[in-house]
């Protein structure tokens, strides 16, 4: 043997170990554990415990039954759950068409706003026009006060003159000559008298020039005063004028005040009727929370109830001898328990009984149970186990076939598959095995 064969054959043997402790001892734990949790679930269920061990079958139709009925009203939750967020939705798209119809009219009332600020800025400029057309006809007014004052003025001076001249001729003729001072005083007016007086022009020339002069005086200060009422006509006309464009304006602003105010209105239904569908909305939230809330209590129970029956399934071992796995063939090449192993040829646990059987002969399940296992490895070949219940379970190796699958039921006797050599074995037989709460214990304890 040379050093590098020996070094060889020791790593194939840790292999071997690793592959014969770790390989298969792992799903069985695998499965024990899982079988350990569902059994922790439905502890919760005192009233379930007392039946545990003689549940019939009407128990478990009852419970498969209530699952039905808690999937069907899971279900029926989900599709009012899945219509309210439907409804929801239709709100939420009638909100936001809402929005945007309410955006627009706040940004036409943006254009309005500014329209309004645009006449009212008008209105102020004919405002002010105004005011400075009727400071103009104020002023204008007061030149034509002190026109008419100078005018009269005028007048005043023309009439003394007038009644000077009487005087004087009077004066002159009531001694002299009683018709001529008869003839002035009948006289109609300064020109008549003028025209009457011509007897006496030479006397009165120089009055005559002043009356003349105090007449062209009254002329001016008439013109004066027409001049400035003429001017104060156009201002008072300007004056209508403006007063005209300011209604109009005012009216602007009215009508468009008026139309800020609808559109304000309009803003306002929109604000009412967008408030209205988030109460809506917020209903719509009130009743998923409350189907989630009922959908919660659905999967509770139906958690429950698969507990239930989970438990109610649980397969409970009922005793007595298993069948012999390989039928007619009771040599026994290799017993459970310490011995030098036939391949690696060191000292190593033997954790089954070895079946000398021929290749092709009859595997048979041990006792009643479920199939956990139906696989390949290359350490136990072709192998199956079987849960019996109680946590005790068969294992058949090297076979040739296996013929059931994982999940299936099978009667003690059933025949699972068939003799072979496959895995780690040195010629065709039946390794039989058997766990007892998780670990390997004597086959004879149930073979006899
Ligand atoms: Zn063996």
């Amino acid at each position: 043997m040379t050093r590098r064969f020996a070094v060889e054959r020791f790593l194939l043997l840790v292999l071997c170990m690793t592959l014969c402790t770790a390989q298969f001892v792992l799903p069985v734990r695998a499965y024990a554990s899982e079988k350990k949790s569902s059994e922790d679930s439905s502890d919760d269920d005192d009233d379930d415990d007392d039946d545990d061990d003689d549940s019939t079958s009407s128990d478990i139709d009852e419970l498969k039954k209530q699952i039905e009925e808690s999937k069907a009203a899971k279900q029926k939750a989900n599709e009012t759950k899945a219509s309210l967020a439907s409804g929801m939705a239709s709100v939420q798209q009638i909100i936001g068409s809402l929005q945007t119809e309410k955006n627009n009219v706040v940004t036409y009332v943006a254009t309005l706003d500014a329209a309004m600020e645009q006449i009212q800025d008008d209105l102020n400029e004919i405002n002010m026009a105004i005011s400075e057309n009727e400071a103009q006809i104020e002023e204008a007014e007061e030149a034509i006060e002190k026109a008419q004052a100078a005018l009269d003025e005028a007048e005043a001076v023309r009439l003394a003159q007038y009644e000077a001249i009487k005087d004087q001729i009077h004066f002159m003729y009531t001694t002299e000559k009683n018709t001529i001072f008869s003839l002035i005083f009948s006289s109609k007016g300064i020109a008549d008298l003028l025209n009457r007086t011509q007897y006496i022009s030479r006397i009165m020339d120089y009055d005559q020039r002043k009356l003349a002069e105090y007449a062209k005086s009254v002329e001016a200060a008439e013109e004066a005063k027409k001049v400035l009422e003429e001017s104060k006509a156009k201002l008072d006309e300007k004056q209508r004028e403006l007063e005209e464009k300011q209604a109009e304006q005012k009216e602007k602003e009215d009508d468009m005040s008026a139309l800020i105010s609808a559109k304000e209105a309009e803003i306002g239904q929109y604000n009412a009727e967008i408030g209205s569908k988030e109460a809506q909305v917020a209903e719509y939230k009130k009743m998923i929370a409350e189907q989630d809330a009922e959908i919660a209590a659905i999967e509770a129970a139906l958690r429950r109830q698969q507990a239930a029956l989970a438990e109610a399934n649980r397969r409970v071992y009922g005793g007595g001898q298993f069948v012999w796995p390989a039928p007619k063939y009771t040599r026994i090449s290799d017993d459970y328990g310490m011995r030098m192993h036939p391949t690696l040829g060191v000292q190593m646990m033997h954790n089954g009984v070895d079946m000398a059987a021929p290749s092709g002969s009859p595997i048979l399940a041990a006792a009643d149970g479920q199939v956990i296992a139906a696989s390949y490895s290359s350490s136990m070949g072709n192998y199956a186990m079987i849960d019996h219940g109680s946590d005790l379970i068969t294992i058949y190796m090297h076979a040739s076939a296996i013929n059931v699958s994982v999940g299936q039921e099978v009667s003690a006797g059933d025949r699972i598959g068939s003799v072979g050599s496959t895995g780690r074995s040195t010629g065709p037989h039946l390794h039989f095995g058997v766990r007892k709460d998780g670990n390997y214990v004597n086959p004879w304890n149930y073979l006899k």
